[in-house]
């Protein structure tokens, strides 16, 4: 066993981050930390079924998502109480970045206190992976998860007008052209990238203004998921 994959507590939680596309992005030590988890909670099982199957791997799989009741959840906690390794990952990427894994971290440490060891396992992350291909500064930025769909959606871009650092969101391929045009009305020509299908066969980086952006959208194709980083203001 690796270091970090161990000693402590008897209760153990490790955060595993998985592919966000390609498969070949899950690390050795993810998979040793699978094979030594009495259960793998996810958010998903159907999606994380298809993970597990290319791994070869029969795996018990416990669904906690963010429609998990209570109940559900108080269970996957009871078998860390009694001592059963855990892993919990998300549909895809680390859990907790803008998913439903960091609900239930908090609900555990709540319950178990520092006697629960949370270990993470590093890797993919879209909002991570977007930023290095950026060319933006990054030795600070703010991150800011999905735009609001209705209510604080106008403050969300007002706050990303008035910050002064690189910053970052995630959109789904529905929203995105009508996230960029009010995006370009707040921003105007400040320089974006906007990061669709990272790791995936149809990975396309578009570079420019909201608006340059937008236009080159419509004329290919939104299909995909997407991540959005805004550069600093030019002072
Ligand atoms: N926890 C994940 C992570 O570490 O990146 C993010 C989960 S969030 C529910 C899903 C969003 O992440 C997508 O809607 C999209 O904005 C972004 N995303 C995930 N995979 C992506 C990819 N391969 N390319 C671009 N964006 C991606």
């Amino acid at each position: 066993m690796g270091e970090g994959l161990g000693e402590g507590t008897d209760m153990k939680l490790f955060i595993v981050a998985t592919p966000i596309g390609n498969l070949a992005d899950l690390s050795p030590r993810a998979i040793e930390t699978f094979k030594i988890s009495e259960a793998i909670l996810c958010e998903d099982t159907r999606v994380s079924s298809k993970l597990f199957s290319h791994l070869g791997l029969k795996k018990t799989l416990i669904a906690v998502h963010q429609h998990t009741d209570d109940r559900r959840i108080s269970e996957a906690i009871n078998l860390l109480r009694e001592g059963k390794t855990l892993s919990l990952i998300t549909d895809a990427g680390t859990p907790a970045i803008s998913d439903p894994g960091g609900k239930f971290v908090e609900a555990a440490l709540k319950e178990l206190g520092d006697e629960l060891q949370v270990v993470p396992i590093p890797g993919p992350c879209a909002a991570i992976s977007a930023l290095s291909i950026s060319g933006f500064p990054a030795d600070n930025f703010l991150f800011l998860g999905f735009p609001p769909h209705k209510k604080g959606r106008k403050t969300y871009f007002e706050q990303i007008a008035a910050t002064e650092e690189t910053v970052c969101f995630y959109e789904s391929t529905h929203r995105i052209l009508k996230t960029l045009t009010e995006l370009g009305e707040k921003i105007g020509d400040r320089k974006i990238v906007v990061c669709r299908e990272l790791t995936k066969i149809y990975e396309t980086t578009y570079r420019g203004t909201a608006a340059e952006v937008t236009k080159r959208l419509e004329k290919g194709s939104i299909k995909g998921e997407f991540v959005v980083v805004i550069g600093p203001f030019k002072k």
